[in-house]
């Protein structure tokens, strides 16, 4: 059982931790309280899964040419695997979530399990980095209270996405279809769920973020399209999302060796 005492000073802690700073001019003990950056901008929140792989250095440097931010929900076995590609996300200035050890359904496993499964990766990524994440993503979208627990007691908030280009389905891998999915889902203040894994997804970014730049949007990591919203861990954001992403929706999303 989750005491809801316990959830409360655990979302007083992560508000404050995403607190924006105070501007530099503010009075001593006068912080003044800075707009966050997407209630006055055209954001838009790039998700990319599975990995670090080896399109993990392609995507980067595209990423780095459109100065976007994203955040890659990373599983721990290929993180230990790649400990340089994890390392240069993070100097990218981009958002590492959790998305598991070994992205198995999360929904078949014991709470000590899934336990195991999350803090193993939250531990190494912070050796690697020097910063635990705050955002986790359920393998396949797969959730219930055991997990919710789980993320919970590791101050993580859920982030399924709001929408996304379907790039788990075989069919849809090529780069104009996949192009034209990611201009389609795309909009203000949603968290596109792609798979960095997805040879052809990375092939479609140079299109898709010259686009979207054009139109004035933003690419930010989920973590700054939140700001301004008390996170309650185990909870899932953003809560105003459209067309959320649902539970096995994206059932070809298994092995995480796509
Ligand atoms: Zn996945």
């Amino acid at each position: 059982m989750r005491s809801r005492h316990t959830l409360t000073a655990l979302a007083a802690c992560l508000t404050l931790a995403l607190l924006p700073t105070a501007e530099a001019h503010a009075a001593p003990g006068k912080p003044a309280k800075r707009t966050p950056f997407c209630k006055t901008h055209k954001c838009i929140a790039l998700t990319f899964d599975d990995g670090p792989s080896e399109n993990t250095t392609r995507l980067l440097a595209t990423l780095k040419k459109y100065k976007a931010k994203a955040t890659f929900f990373v599983m721990g076995s290929r993180v230990k695997k790649h400990p340089v590609l994890t390392k240069n996300i993070a100097k990218g200035g981009h958002e590492l979530g959790n998305h598991t050890w070994s992205h198995p359904w999360l929904t078949d496993l014991e709470p000590s399990a899934i336990y195991k499964e999350i803090n193993e990766t939250q531990k190494l990524i912070k050796k690697l980095t020097g910063k635990a994440p705050v955002l986790f993503r359920a393998p396949g979208g797969l959730t219930d209270d055991d997990v919710v627990a789980v993320a919970a007691k590791l101050k993580l908030v859920q982030i399924p996405g709001t929408t996304s280009t379907k790039d788990y389905i075989q069919d849809n891998r090529n780069v104009v279809f996949l192009t034209t999915a990611a201009l389609e889902v795309a909009g203000q203040d949603q968290v596109v769920l792609m798979h960095e894994t997805v040879k052809e997804t990375v092939d479609s970014m140079p299109k898709v973020l010259s686009t979207l730049q054009k139109q004035g949007y933003y690419f930010v990591t989920v973590s700054k399209l939140l700001e301004g919203t008390t996170l309650v861990p185990g909870e899932r954001y953003p809560q105003t999302g459209v067309n959320e992403v649902g539970e096995g929706d994206y059932p070809g999303d298994s092995s995480g060796e796509v």
